[in-house]
Parts: structure tokens; sequence; C-alpha cells
């Protein structure tokens, strides 16, 4: 039996995370297909899917973002005793209490201290969470690498790159030329820059290959999520950012590559589906049954790749800047996309204003105007980086 906690456990991979665990528990226990207890489970402010879920798998120890939702969530949950904490602070408790794994499911900086705090006790990552590791990457694997505790990707493409890594031999990164991450394009794919200019919300939340939260598929319409991704495959796998290339690949079926110092790539396929990786960090170290929908290369026909345009999709440049330059820098182009995507998603900022603004607050970060860059930061430095580039984007947003 593993202990599993979910940190965000009712959004896009929290609620899927959970029907992985049905499938897994629904089949004989062995060691490749192990049956999984839920210790604890944390949510913003979806207090009736919480609860149904809490009562499904019976739950002790829940989290919720506001006190005042306590009374409503105890009546929802009826009969079913649970201990309910609330807020940052709870989801730092949460963290430590004992378990194998914790899935980081959960949006933004947020997750960052409970991932750290669970990191101290020993348990093992399933990160889906990539805003903690861009922002404080070295700090996260430094204390995973110190505590013997494992992060393992569940972003498609670093689970690709992951799993070719783990099939290719003994000798790891040094074996390794460069990682090839790829790229749906998203839902703008091939526009103008002026096309871009006045795309809505909703196209923007089209995405064309997955289903997600809305903050990380307006990411995917702006290529900043590609950028994150790439910061986040630098620390998980220990290589230069000069070393990760992006393809565009819009049917999604390729979830990434790694070419070798011999020129031969391996790659990563299937039709896209979130609960595979999410089932591969589960059953770690073990690959069991799974009911997806198998590949069918003749049914797809082409699978096509093109180069990004980061002319018209400024963000992916930003991000191989700030990873470049690193210390603070990638916190601050993290929180400064969080805040300007809020923004967007309330109707209150342009498309094409989002990299705009984030580039305004880097510029002004190693300009020296506002929060000092730092070389070597802490977590104290991290978080007042982030929040000082939140607080620029609002300032420049609503003067
Ligand atoms: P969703 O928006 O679908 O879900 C976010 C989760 O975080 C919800 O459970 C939400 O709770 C919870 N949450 C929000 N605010 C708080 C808070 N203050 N305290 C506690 N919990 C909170 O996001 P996704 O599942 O799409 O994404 C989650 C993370 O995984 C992101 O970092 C994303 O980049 C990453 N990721 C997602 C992929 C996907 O396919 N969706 C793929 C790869 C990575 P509530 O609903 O109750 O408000």
């Amino acid at each position: 039996m593993k202990r599993i906690g979910i940190l965000g456990s009712t959004g896009s991979i929290g609620t899927q995370t959970l029907e992985v665990v049905r499938e897994l528990n629904g089949r004989p226990e062995t060691a490749d297909n192990p049956h999984i207890q839920i210790c604890a489970l944390a949510a913003g402010r979806n207090i009736e899917r919480i609860a149904k879920q809490a009562i499904e798998f019976q739950v002790p120890v829940l989290c919720i973002e506001r006190e005042e939702d306590v009374p409503a969530l105890r009546t929802l949950l009826g009969e079913h005793s649970a201990d309910i904490l609330t807020g940052g602070d709870g989801l730092c408790a949460l963290s430590a209490m004992p378990m194998d794994l914790l899935v980081t499911a959960i949006v933004g900086m947020r997750g960052l201290k409970p991932t750290l705090t669970a990191i101290a006790q020993g348990t093992d990552i399933a990160l889906a969470n990539k805003e903690t590791l861009v922002a404080a990457g070295s700090l996260v694997m430094a204390a995973a690498q110190a505590k013997g505790v494992k992060i393992l990707p569940v972003d498609s493409e670093h689970s690709a790159v992951f799993q070719c890594l783990r099939s290719a031999g003994k000798g790891g990164a040094n074996e390794t030329e460069k990682i090839l991450l790829t790229a749906s394009g998203g839902p703008f794919r091939g526009y103008t820059k002026e096309q871009l200019a006045g795309v809505t919300l909703e196209a923007a939340l089209n995405h064309p290959t997955w289903k997600m939260g809305g903050k990380i598929t307006v990411d995917c319409a702006s290529m900043m999520n590609k950028g994150l991704e790439v910061i986040e495959a630098m620390h998980l796998f220990h290589v230069p950012v000069s070393q990760i290339d992006v393809v565009v690949h819009p049917q999604s079926i390729i979830h990434s590559m790694v070419m070798f110092r011999d020129g031969s790539v391996l790659a990563q396929l299937g039709n896209p589906d979130m609960k595979v990786p999410i089932q591969l960090a589960l059953t770690d170290p073990y690959r069991t049954d799974s009911e997806t929908r198998r590949l069918d290369l003749a049914e797809i026909g082409q699978l096509t790749f093109e180069r990004p345009d980061i002319e018209v999709f400024p963000c992916l440049r930003l991000a191989y800047e700030a990873a470049a330059k690193g210390g603070t820098l990638p916190a601050v182009m993290n929180g400064a996309n969080e805040q300007a995507v809020e923004f967007f998603l309330k109707k209150q900022m342009n498309f094409t204003d989002i990299p705009y603004t984030i580039e305004r607050v880097m510029e002004a970060h190693v300009n020296g105007q506002g929060e000092a860059f730092l070389e070597n930061p802490d977590l104290d430095d991290i978080l007042r980086c982030d929040a000082w580039a939140k607080a620029e984007v609002r300032r420049l947003i609503c003067p």
C-alpha cells in the first residue's frame, strides 16, 4: 500500500490522479500495480468536489484555501470525519505528514513551500507544479538530493525525457547531447503578430490537443508554458539550457525526445493522455497496465515538425534568457507571468500585453530598478522577488 497526498486534487491533474488511483486499486495488488491509500487532499475553493473525493477515498486530512468555507465543507462531508486545515500553513502542515509520495498539482508559486516541506520529510514528489522548479529549481533539487528524495515528473514532456533516459542505459546525463522538447504550438500556431493582437480569452482557452486548467492553457497559447518547461527540464535533468531545444509538433504524439552523443534520438510516443505520465509517477519504479487508447500510427498518418516562432511568441525567448542568466530572474519572470495571466483570465489585459509586461519587469529587475538581481538566492529572496514581480505587473497595469 502506497500512501499518497495530492495538492490540487480538484483540478485537471488532481482529478486525473484520482482516476488513476481508482484504476490501480481496482486491479489485484502487485509490486508493479501498488494499491494506493490517499492520506491527504488539498484544494482551493471547490469544496463540493473535495468533499466527494474525501468520502469516496475515505481521506482523513483535508486542506482548503479559506477558513470561512470549513463549516460548509463539514456539512458536505456528513458522517465522514476528517481533520480540515486551511491556507498556506495548512498546505505545509499537510505536506509534512508521513507519506510515500506527494502529487503537487496546485498552480503557481503557492506550491513551493509545501514541496520543500515534503522534501524535508523525505517524501518523494510527483511534480506537476512546474512553477516551483522554474522559480526555485536549484533549491528544490539540492534539497531533494540532500534527502535522497525522488522528483518524478508528471508533465508529459518531462515524463517522456525521463523515460528516454531510463531506457538509454547507464551513461545518463554524460551521454546526452540534447533534450528535444516538443510543443503543440497551441491554438495560435502560424498566427502573425497582427493576428495575435486581437485574440480573445475564449480562443486562448481552446487548446487543440490537451484539456487542462486555465492558467496552463493560456501559458500554452503564449508559449510561456514551453519556456517554463525548458527551465523545468534544465533542473530535472541537470543539463545547461544550451542543450535544450524546442520543436513544434502539432499532433502531440511525440511527447519529447533525447538526442545522445552518437547522434541517436530516442522518442516517447502515445496518444495525448495525462493519465499515462501520472500513472508512471505513481507506480515508480515500475510500469503497469493502462487503459489508455492505443496508438495507431497508420490512422494518424503524418507527424510534422516546425521551428518555434519566437518573434511572434516572445515568451519562449524570455524564458531562455531567464534560464541563461539564472539567479532570481526565472522567479521574476514566473511571478510576472502568473500575475499577467491572472489579469488576462479576468479579461483585464490583452494577450500580447502578457509578454510585453513580463519583459518590462525582467528588464527592471536586471537593471537594478526595484528588487535587486541576486545570483545565488535563498528561499526568502525568491519569495520576495516573486512578490515584487507580481506587484510590478499590477503597478504597470493599474497604476
Ligand atoms: P487546475 O486549474 O485545473 O487545478 C488547480 C488546482 O489547484 C485545483 O485543485 C485548485 O483548487 C487548486 N488550488 C488553487 N488555488 C489554491 C489554493 N490557494 N490552495 C490550494 N489549492 C489551490 O490546474 P491544472 O491541474 O491544469 O495544473 C496544475 C499544475 O500542473 C500547474 O502547475 C500546471 O502547470 C501543471 N501541469 C498541468 C497539466 C495538465 O494537463 N493540466 C500538464 C502538465 C503540468 P480549486 O479547484 O478547489 O480552486
